[in-house]
């Protein structure tokens, strides 16, 4: 499972656990928003006519850097920084801000320029130390075309969703590099994650959500409702009447999103609302991969197996 899939699944288990937290729901809204315009430029690039072996990278984090998509070909290293949204926009020259009027209404929001020239030096810098001089591009790229650009920016151009290919194209005929396979693989190399991480620890924090805001208990994976009711042994849905012996694994891959992979006993009985403790036991030894500690400071390293939330994530996707 990719990155900005988990990305995905982290907010859409949020969204679907809690209740008029307005934070939730925005970064949920943005998220979708964000989502659905990176896939539009998916759509387009796909059409461009660039040098083969074009290598599309996405969601990628260099140093807390957030990058939407990166466009890779011998002979071209191009950063986009994809904007999905309506009104128009001001990028301020001046005062380094970026607002949007919608409605009548003064938004000023997170820079994408700003953002965009970080990510640029970061790569730039980190192609550099493995002796590679190759430029990196940079694209803002509005996605909607409800959203007009009234002031661009100056340190990159700003252009609409059409205008993808034609730009990448005739920054490729521009260009007076021709990468090696191997200095491509730098590349490659340069963007690999160490390893994706399980859980954003700051995602919490972030939207403001406690853990006694957020509602527990085992999901059907045929309706999505929370609250399967343990009955003999398996797992009962009170909304759809479907019986899934193994509901409890998908349930502890959500923990895991959110919290991280360590658990202990007593966040099980928690977090998939039971009371059973050898019932606890037995979860445990299906599901985890190692314990530390002893006794009542024991903790468990739970299976992260993500695809089990698979057609949980492609149902959130469609509505997206
Ligand atoms: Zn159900």
């Amino acid at each position: 499972m990719k990155t900005y899939e988990l990305s995905v699944l982290r907010i859409s288990i949020l969204n679907s656990r809690t209740e008029c937290n307005l934070k939730a729901k925005q970064s949920y809204r943005n998220v979708k928003a964000g989502f659905s315009g990176e896939e539009k430029v998916m759509k387009y690039l796909e059409e461009a006519r660039l040098t083969s072996k074009v290598e599309i990278y996405r969601n990628v984090v260099l140093d807390h850097v957030q990058i939407d998509v990166i466009v890779v070909t011998p002979k071209l290293i191009c950063i986009l920084e994809v904007k999905n949204m309506k009104g128009e926009f001001y990028f301020d020259p001046i005062t380094q801000q970026f607002y949007r009027i919608i409605d009548g209404n003064k938004e000023g929001m997170r820079n994408p320029e700003l953002q965009l020239q970080r990510a640029v030096k970061l790569l730039q810098a980190r192609l550099h130390r493995k002796e590679l001089e190759m430029p990196v591009k940079g694209l803002i790229v509005f996605a909607s075309r409800a959203g007009i650009v009234i002031k661009p920016p100056t340190l990159f151009p700003a252009i609409p969703i059409d205008a993808v290919c034609d730009s990448l194209e005739r920054m490729e005929a521009m260009s007076q590099k021709l990468m090696t396979t191997e200095e491509m693989k730098k590349v490659k190399h340069s963007l690999k994650q160490n390893s994706i991480p399980v859980h954003d620890d700051e995602l919490l924090e972030r939207l403001g959500i406690e853990r006694v805001m957020i509602l527990t208990g085992v999901r059907c994976m045929s309706c999505f409702c929370v609250g399967m009711q343990r009955i003999y042994s398996t797992w009962l849905c009170g909304s759809c009447g479907c019986r899934d012996k193994n509901a409890h694994m998908a349930t502890l891959q959500e923990y895991q999103l959110l919290f991280g992979r360590q658990i202990t006993s007593k966040d099980v009985m928690w977090w998939l609302g039971i009371e059973d403790k050898h019932l606890v036991k037995r979860v445990l030894k299906q599901m985890s991969e190692d314990s530390m500690g002893t006794n009542r400071s024991r903790h468990y390293k739970l299976k992260f197996e993500p695809w089990l939330l698979s057609h949980f994530l492609a149902t959130e996707m469609k509505k997206f």
